[in-house]
Order: C-alpha cells, then structure tokens, then sequence
C-alpha cells in the first residue's frame, strides 16, 4: 500500500507518516506496528483532520481507515492539552460511534496502540453487558469515548455521559449503521452535542441516505475517497462453485483439505448452522470453532484467539459475529450460504485481503440461492467466476447468472426526528463482561467477539464497489 505523490527525474517520492503533521508519541506507536507508508485513506484524511477540517470518507474497511481518523484524533486531543482542556466528570472530548460491538471493540484496541505513549484516556461502552461498570468508569470523564448508538442513549438517560465539552464526532461504518436502523438514535445523539464541533463521517460509500444524514452534520467536508484501485475487494479473488445443498458441508471439507487452506473464516446464514456446521467440520477430523450471537462472550473470545493464533483452524460465523473481525493476512473466505443481504457479501469478502494483502472469497452456491446471487452480482456488478468440482457435480444445476444491469441511484430516506430519547437495548444481550476503560497508555485487553442488533434488514444502502 504505498502512495505516491510526485515523479521526479530519477526518483519517485514517497508520503511517510512523517510528512502528515503526527508527534513523537504517535510517530513511535506507529513504527511500533511496523507500518511503513501511509495508506491512502491516511494519507489524505490524516493532515485534515490534524486542521481541524471536517472530513467525508468513502473507506471500506481494510483501508487502514481506523488508523486515519485514530491518529489524528489522538494529535488533536494531545495537543488540546489534557490541563487545558480537563475532562469533566462524565464528560467526553471525542466520540466514536461504531455499528457494532465488536467495531467498537476493534477501534478501542487501535486507540489504545497508537495511543500507547500519550496521557490520553479512553473507553469503549456497548450493549448487553452491564451498564453499572460503564458507568463508574465515566465517572471521571473520558478523552476519547467509542460507544454504540443504543447503549450511549442508555448511558446518557442515566446522566451517566455529558457532551458539553465534546469537540470531535466520529461516525464510523456509518453506512452499516443506517442498515441495522441506527438512524434514530443518531439523530438524537447529534442533537445532543455542542454545535461547534469537528466532524468526521466514515462510510463504505456515500450512498444517498449516507449524504442526506451528512447534510446536516458536516460543514464543507474534505470529501475523500480511496481510489478503486486500491481498494480491498480489487485484491480478492473471487469464484463460486454450483453444489446441491445437502452436500456443501461435504465440497466445503473437500476443499479444506484439498487445498490445505490453514484459517478459514466460513459464513453462515443462522446460528444453528453454524453449530452444524463446525460440529460437522470436528467430525471430519478438523479444528473449527463456531462465532455467533448465541454464544458467550468469553467463548467468542476464545474461539477467536485460538482462530488467530492458529490453534483452530476454520472459524465458522454469522454475518454479525463477523463484522469487525480484523486479522492480519487472513487468506480465505468461504460463503457457506449467500448471504440475504446482498451488500453483507461485500463486508464479508472485506474480511480477507485487509491491508493490501491478497485473498480468496469463495461460495457455495445452490440453485434455491440463484436469486440471492444475481442480487450479489447486481450489487458488485460483476460476474463471479463459476468452476465446477468434478466430485461434486450438482444434480439441481445452478441456473445461469443475468445480465448485469447498472445500479440505479436511489433516493435517500426521509427520517424523522425522534420526539424523545428511548432506552434501548439494540447491542448483544449474551456478553457477562464488559470493556474496561483504558489510558492509551497500556495496550487493551478488550476483545469482544459479536452482536446481537437487532438488524433492519429492509433497508440497503448501496454498496461497495468492487471495481
Ligand atoms: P482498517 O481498515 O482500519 O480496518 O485496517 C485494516 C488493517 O490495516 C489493520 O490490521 C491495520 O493494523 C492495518 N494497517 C493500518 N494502517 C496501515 C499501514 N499504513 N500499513 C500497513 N498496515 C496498516
């Protein structure tokens, strides 16, 4: 992922992390992770953000999206002076609002890294776990606050969180959190906080309900998008194979260990199968380990780690359980089932080829599926390479692909404004354990591994292009 800026005769000349207005502190943290040139996204939100500009960013996820509203955050927060600027009891300077649990869990680890050597204080809250420790641990006031929608209204109709001093709004993955119906309560969030403040908007695309909800948040944003041609799905290697559906757990296995394929993240449509699944994949002599919804925290947690670390080889999840997940070089997707929602095969396919990293999406189609998958194809308007296993010939035959027709603009929403605050519990319900608050100063141990949103699966946001 390298950016360059200018040709010169003899020489090409590269954006470092040095050239973006980033401290000391920041500078080290960042070597620390071995990053050596800034991704685009940072390279062009990075300086803004620094300037205090309000900034639009079309950014999948992969990008290194995190790290280009994280740092800059964390610049301006640094600079802002702790002792100047002393956070109140209860109150937050920045807030980052995530779709899901394990996003916020996600971007709390990456403050928590960037921010390593900074006095900074952060904490990440979210739904389903007890609200009293959240509570306790905004009772100091936080720097940096990164919450999910339903659970910071909680908090806040507790007066458990105050806004007057906040300076930075974050909004990231915003396009999801129009999907799961967030949209009330941001609005509500919005109205709460002082008008005078930086705004940042994250989105996989600026789709039309993405700029209705940025008309009345940003003010003359530095519009960034990352070039199509760095984008992730560009890197993934896409095909599908035609099988009957009793025997996909059969092509699946096949193919594991034909392929040798040594982490294996594999989607499914409920939880019961992904249960069956892995129970299945165990039978056949492999490590798997199921990630959704239904399972605890801890198990989620664990189950990931092993995951990671390689002790488990295929991790087979929910759409949901899945969203956030973020493991370096994770070389292969496999789609199960196709997902109903057709932009949810783009987030999933995002999970590999992260960080300019290269990887495989592969699906197992059966004709019942043939619907959902012209709507995939419709969505990344493309075709998806087909081949065909000798083996596993399928008696129902996958029926041909249409034609890709282009993806007509939609008109955005009308949302209306919520009279008054709810309590609402729209993050998991099967967490026993909650975030604990951090200093950027020590690395978080704060993994959390699902959610259980209630997920508005009517409406869709345009997706991704995968061009
Ligand atoms: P994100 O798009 O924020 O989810 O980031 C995806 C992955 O890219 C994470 O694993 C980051 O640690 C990694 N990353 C972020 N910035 C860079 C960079 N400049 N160079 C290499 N990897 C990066």
């Amino acid at each position: 992922m390298s950016l360059i800026s200018a040709d010169t005769a003899d020489n090409t000349i590269k954006i470092t992390f040095n050239d973006l207005g980033l401290s000391e502190p920041l500078l080290k943290a960042v070597r620390d992770q071995g990053y050596d040139t800034p991704s685009p996204i940072q390279a062009q939100a990075i300086p803004a953000v620094i300037s205090g500009r309000d900034v639009m960013a079309a950014a999948q996820t992969g990008t290194g999206k995190t790290a280009g509203f994280t740092l800059p955050l964390l610049e301006k927060l640094s600079k802002g002076g702790r002792e100047q600027s002393r956070v109140q009891s209860n109150n937050v300077r920045a807030l980052v609002l995530t779709p899901t649990r394990e996003l916020a869990a996600q971007v709390s680890d990456s403050i928590a890294t960037y921010g390593k050597y900074l006095q900074l204080h952060s904490t990440v809250v979210f739904g389903g776990v007890k609200i009293n420790p959240q509570m306790m641990r905004l009772r100091q006031g936080v720097d940096v606050l990164v919450a999910t929608p339903g659970r910071l209204m909680d908090l806040y109709n507790q007066n458990a969180v105050k806004f007057s001093q906040l300076e930075v709004l974050i909004l990231d993955e915003a396009d999801r959190m129009l999907d799961m119906g967030f949209i009330r309560d941001i609005k509500k969030i919005i109205s709460l906080l002082p008008k005078q403040r930086q705004n940042l908007l994250f989105s996989a695309t600026f789709s039309p309900d993405i700029r209705a909800l940025a008309k009345g948040l940003v003010n003359k944003p530095l519009e960034v998008s990352v070039n199509p041609e760095n984008s992730t799905a560009e890197k993934v290697t896409q095909w599908l194979t035609g099988v009957d559906k009793k025997r996909k757990p059969a092509v699946l296995t096949h193919l594991i260990k034909e392929n040798n394929w040594q982490q294996v993240l594999v989607f499914t449509k409920t939880k019961h199968g992904a249960n069956k699944l892995t129970r299945y994949l165990e039978e056949e002599g492999l490590t798997a380990a199921a990630i959704h919804g239904n399972k605890s925290q801890g198990a989620r947690t664990k189950a990931l780690a092993s995951f990671k670390d390689g002790r488990v080889q295929i991790l087979v999840a929910t759409d949901i359980a899945a969203r956030g997940i973020d493991i370096d070089l994770l070389p292969q997707v496999v789609n199960f089932e196709l997902p109903n929602v057709p932009e949810d095969y783009v987030h999933r396919i995002g999970r590999t080829a992260r960080a300019g990293n290269t990887g495989q999406a592969v699906s197992l189609v059966c004709n019942d599926e043939l619907k959902l998958l012209w709507d995939i194809e419709h969505v990344i308007q493309q075709h998806i390479e087909r081949k065909t296993l000798e083996k596993f010939i399928p008696v129902n035959e996958l029926g041909e692909s249409r034609e890709i027709r282009p993806l007509k603009a939609k008109k955005p929403k009308k949302f209306k404004q919520p009279k008054k605050a709810k309590v609402e519990h729209k993050d998991g319900q099967h967490l026993n354990k909650g975030h604990k608050s951090q200093s950027t100063g020590n690395k978080a141990n704060n993994k959390s591994t699902d959610s259980k949103n209630k997920v508005n699966r009517n409406r869709r946001s345009k997706p991704a292009p995968t061009k």
